[in-house]
């Protein structure tokens, strides 16, 4: 009994670590027991497996890049390079900041390199083109309006309405097949933090401005449910997340009766959302209606921690990345068991998380193009995740970030530090793009 706690707590430990390979070989040439050295053995051979796997699912690049020219690549090559050196970003950064106050022109420089990277245009039409671009590989639009920080009630109206027209374009339309929007973008983030400690914290005038965001954020779900477009409502900072929460459940009550179409987003850095996805879903079970969820990392990692630090409670989000891993895996494992329950997407650009997930899938028969299960990436990152699972004939969409371009910088941004190299290495995007350039030289 005890040997066996041991064996399995061992082999736990060595499926979470990042023991490499060469270690795990090690371990395994110096195991006694016939049952310990079987036991690496196997860990071994899963793990080479599992890699085995990505190499044949995600490796080729050139499904990847199929519809890029050398042109594209060329560019492509250039601004992963450049955004690959931390120093550049952190000016790149600055002067834009520098720009934006002095109001000096920056669409010369941006809209044809990193906007054209990581956006699909400045307006829905504008989008089109990336959009019938996706659909041709399988894959497709989630079309993200992607302008935040506003204040103003009129500038808050202005961004529910161009949400309702990102559904309307949806409507009948199988390349689109979901919609998406940030609380954020149509509340202003200070009152979402007041109603996070429950209404009864409101004064009156705060009262009706929720009532207001509540109006916006039922039509837009009402407009979903008319158009049968179902709408991903993203995940936010912790400290505004229990007023989205409640919101999402809200709509979600009134909404999901004959299938899913609002769908909140739990972010598996945390570490009580595992927790509170099986709460969610048995809830579902009792209210009778489906559940939408959206299965991510989480996006605010230094910012929650820095919080809590500095506030002095302890940090919502997991001690470490296998944490995060574990939790986001086990979380597919339950939306896949409860496939009959709830409806989901795993937003990730980490193969591992994808190969485990289309393995799910084929373990638990559910089909590959069953529109109950979906994939999504960002567009202009890991196209080799989007287009080699859209080749096996899964369903794969990508968020297609839209917006005026001074609107549209802070995304931009994000994506730009996402993809800073880390110790001098190549990030994962360029060396894609290398091999590819490589394999076309070889031709
Ligand atoms: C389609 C799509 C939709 C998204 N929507 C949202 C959203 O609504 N809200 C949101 O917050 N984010 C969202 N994201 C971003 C997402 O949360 C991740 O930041 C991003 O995708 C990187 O995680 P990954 O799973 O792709 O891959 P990986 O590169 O494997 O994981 C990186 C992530 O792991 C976590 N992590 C890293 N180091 C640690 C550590 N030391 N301890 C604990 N955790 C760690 C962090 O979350 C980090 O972002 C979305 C991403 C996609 C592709």
């Amino acid at each position: 009994m005890i040997s066996c706690t041991f064996y399995q707590a061992f082999r736990r430990v060595l499926c979470a670590s990042v023991v490499n390979n060469v270690a795990l070989q090690f371990c395994a040439s110096f195991c006694i027991t016939k049952k310990l050295y079987f036991l690496v053995t196997q860990v071994y051979s899963d793990r080479k497996e599992r890699y085995f796997c990505c190499m044949i699912l995600f490796d080729n690049t050139e499904v990847a890049f199929r519809k890029n020219t050398d042109g594209d690549l060329r560019r492509a090559y250039w601004l992963f390079r450049m955004i690959g050196s931390p120093g550049l970003v952190k000016f790149g950064k600055w002067m834009t900041n520098l720009a934006l106050k002095i109001r000096l022109p920056l669409r010369w420089i941006i809209k044809p390199t990193i906007f054209r990277q990581f956006c699909g245009g400045e307006s829905i039409q504008e989008c089109i083109a990336v959009s019938e671009r996706l659909a041709s590989r399988n894959v497709k639009t989630i079309l993200d309006y992607s302008v935040e920080g506003k204040t103003e009630v009129g500038d808050l109206d202005a961004t529910m309405e161009e949400i309702i027209k990102t559904i309307r374009r949806g409507k009948d339309n199988p390349d689109i097949p979901f919609a998406v929007f940030k609380v954020t973008g149509i509340s202003t983030f200070d009152l979402l933090e007041k109603a996070n400690n429950g209404l009864d914290a409101l004064n009156e005038e705060e009262t009706a401005a929720f009532g207001r965001v509540k109006e916006r954020i039922e039509a837009i779900c009402e407009e979903a449910h008319k158009a049968d477009v179902p709408i991903f409502i993203d995940a936010e900072e912790s400290w505004i997340q229990d007023t989205i929460d409640r919101l999402v459940y809200e709509m979600s009550t009134k909404f999901n009766k004959e299938r899913a179409i609002v769908y909140n987003t739990l972010q598996m850095y945390r570490h009580d959302r595992l927790a509170f996805l099986k709460k969610e879903i048995e809830r579902a079970k009792q209210e009778q209606f489906y559940l939408g969820v959206k299965l991510v990392r989480g996006a605010y990692m230094e910012k929650e921690r820095n919080r809590a630090e500095e506030r002095g409670y302890p940090s919502p989000i997991q001690p470490n990345k296998e944490a995060t891993d574990k939790d986001f895996n086990a979380a597919l494992d339950l939306v896949v068991e409860e496939i009959d329950q709830v409806s989901f997407c795993a937003g990730t650009h980490n193969e591992e998380s994808s190969l485990y997930l289309s393995d799910l899938m084929k373990k638990h028969g559910i089909k590959n193009d069953d529109p109950r299960a979906y994939f999504a990436q960002l567009l202009g990152m890991s196209d080799h995740i989007s287009f080699n699972l859209s080749n096996e004939g899964f369903m794969v969409a990508k968020y297609v970030p839209y917006g005026p371009i001074r609107e549209v910088l802070p995304y931009l941004i994000r994506r730009a530090e996402e993809n800073t190299s880390v110790a001098g290495q190549t990030s994962r995007e360029l060396s894609l793009i290398i091999k590819e350039r490589k394999r076309r030289k070889q031709k």
